[in-house]
């Protein structure tokens, strides 16, 4: 069974057509990597999963219930069994790293405040900042801030983990630390769907590739075919100008 199904997912915003007649099953354990020009839908569709922004038609199916059935899957539940990670960090600044990332599992998990820490600690530990959980925002780089959000979202213990152009908002030198800590997560069996601009990234850690254009999945397929063989020319056009 997959564990994400969309099924002819439409989005319009007013006229805007913006997703056309989507189709894409993501299977559990797997690392699905979302690429394509700027504007072609794939914020877009990332926020449909978890209903950050309301489908107009179609379907999407997650661990088997339609995540638009409001009766049977709970928003919020949802939200906590998909973790997101945007561009923007999205972290609480008037709240330092510990209480950011157990904010969430004492709030809505009831978990008790100490097993809340220790769980924090340990995912702290794996993003290699233990150090920094007394440490506010706005005393961390942006590489940092992303890897607290990282950790933040894995707190919930999410069955898949959505990233929005993690990287793209940090400077170059930060870029490695977070993909090492995407990596790793890929590695544990973590089901991943990651929307980047790290081509090496998607080519290297990617099970497969999505290539958007205009609101349509124009090429899909693991990513040596994709990268050096794609057969869809605005896909040829994409990846000439980003490789
Ligand atoms: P991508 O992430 O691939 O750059 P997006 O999903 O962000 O693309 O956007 C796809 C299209 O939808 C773009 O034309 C964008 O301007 C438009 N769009 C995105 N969000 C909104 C919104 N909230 N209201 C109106 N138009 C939007
Ligand atoms: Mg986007």
């Amino acid at each position: 069974m997959s564990m994400i199904k969309v099924k002819k997912l439409n989005k319009y915003f007013g006229d805007l057509h913006v997703l056309k007649n989507i189709d894409l099953n993501v299977e559990a354990g797997e690392v699905v990597s979302v690429i394509g020009p700027s504007g072609s839908g794939k914020s877009t569709l990332l926020r449909c999963l978890n209903r950050l922004e309301e489908p107009s038609s179609g379907d999407i199916i997650f661990e088997g219930i339609s995540v638009m059935d409001d009766e049977h899957h709970d928003i919020n539940e949802l939200r906590q069994k998909m973790g997101m990670v945007f561009q923007q960090f999205n972290l609480f600044n008037h709240m330092n790293v510990m209480e950011n990332i157990t904010l969430a599992p004492i709030k809505l998990k009831n978990m008790d405040k100490d097993q809340a820490k220790k769980v924090a600690e340990d995912l702290l530990k794996k993003v290699g900042l233990l150090d920094k959980a007394e440490a506010y925002p706005a005393q961390l780089s942006g590489g940092q801030k992303q890897r607290i959000a990282i950790a933040r979202a894995l707190a919930m213990s999410p069955d898949v983990m959505l990233f929005d152009e993690p990287t793209s908002a940090l400077d170059p030198e930060m870029v490695g630390d977070v993909l090492k800590v995407m990596k790793d997560l890929a590695a544990e069996g973590m089901t991943m769907v990651i929307v980047t601009h790290e081509m090496s990234f998607a080519r290297d850690v990617a099970d497969r590739v999505i290539i958007m254009d205009e609101g349509n999945i124009i090429e899909e397929g693991n990513p040596k075919q994709i990268f050096n063989a794609p057969k869809h020319p605005r896909a040829k056009d994409f990846l000439s100008r980003v490789l």
